[in-house]
């Protein structure tokens, strides 16, 4: 399924005389990974290592693995660049997925009657393709509109987790949005960052289904809850991750100044991975602060026995920023 492009890995790592590689690969395409590296150590004769640890977006570059294996270089599947340049270089594969675009759209038409102008969106996957899509749609009747890629989407069309740049650019020019990919998770961003209906075409599966404002109403409770309880509360562990593109010290360092001056008692947990066993022994903190990705407090980690708050949440807490102004363009934060 996915577009491994191992002979551009082969090339890279030809020409830079790379004799110590390491792999980084998402849950999804760890399958694939003994074949990978068979094959790279067959063309190139280099050792290739497998990092084992969590690879959730191009924010989680490992480059503490990188220099304590002291590779030469680091070839990451699955992601588009996200950090500026590190001190090991990094080869960014997109692994890219070809779906079938005639199915997609023909399943799509029934649930994009009555809009009349959609926004395209998807993941890295599946963005070669979304100029194709948008030709189809148009083809049916369907005037598709693409956000140009910014930052850290930079390709057009593209989102993440945590970045819905290319869908906000276009959101006063539409009336609903297609998502191509499968999962909730992406298109609840778009829906909390647009307040549009997002139509989710599922090209795995063939399933379409729409997601509108109202259905993330349990979300919007639970975070509303979370800042009410943080009002009244006085210990906070404001978490920061080590992880390359989540690591905001500076950040986590001014919310501490800001709850000391605010009558709070501020501490500073410092991890690469936010686990509840990693930190529900810190019982003293009433509320987590989690300046990594923005995503885990939203979408909630279970086993986690408090609430946590977004940086912007925690701005709400301290009446820095304003709840109503904050769902919308605002809620989903990159962390670089
Ligand atoms: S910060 Fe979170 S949402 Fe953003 S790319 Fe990383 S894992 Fe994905």
């Amino acid at each position: 399924m996915y577009d491994l492009e191992l002979e551009r890995v082969i090339s890279k790592i030809s020409e830079m005389d790379a004799t110590r590689v390491l792999l980084q690969l998402p849950d999804g395409m760890r399958p694939f990974a003994v074949q990978l590296v068979s094959t790279i150590n067959k063309a190139t004769r280099a050792s290739v290592f497998l990092s084992g640890d969590s690879c959730y977006g191009a924010c989680d570059i490992d480059i503490i693995q990188a220099r304590a294996l002291n590779v030469d270089l680091i070839v990451h599947y699955g992601h588009t660049q996200y950090v500026g340049d590190l001190d090991v270089p990094v080869l960014y594969i997109h692994a890219s997925i070809d779906i079938d675009v005639d199915r997609l759209v023909e399943a799509t038409l029934p649930e994009l009657e009555g809009y009349n102008r959609i926004g395209l969106a998807t993941t890295v996957q599946h963005v070669h393709q979304v100029d194709e899509i948008k030709e189809k749609l148009a083809e049916k009747g369907v005037d598709g509109l693409i956000g140009g890629g910014t930052g850290v989407t930079p390709l057009d069309g593209q989102i993440l987790g945590c970045s819905y740049r290319t869908v906000i650019a276009v959101k006063g020019d539409v009336d609903a949005y297609l998502y191509v990919g499968g999962g909730k998770f992406h298109p609840t961003g778009i829906v909390m960052s647009t307040g549009k209906p997002v139509i989710v075409a599922n090209p795995y599966n063939g399933d379409v289904s729409m997601i509108i404002e109202s259905d993330l109403m349990d979300i919007a409770k639970r975070r509303m809850a979370a800042i009410s309880v943080s009002k009244e509360a006085t210990v906070f562990g404001i978490i920061v991750s080590s992880k390359p593109g989540q690591s905001r010290l500076g950040k986590a360092e001014e919310l501490a100044v800001k709850l000391t001056e605010a009558g709070k008692i501020p501490v500073i947990l410092y991890m690469d991975e936010i686990r509840p066993e990693h930190v529900n022994n810190y019982t003293e903190s009433e509320v987590l602060v989690n300046t990594a990705c923005p995503r885990i407090a939203i979408d909630g980690i279970s086993g986690i026995d408090r609430p946590m708050l977004t940086v912007n949440e925690l701005e709400v807490v301290l009446g820095t920023r304003k709840w109503e102004d904050m769902w919308g363009d605002s809620y989903m934060e990159s962390t670089v």
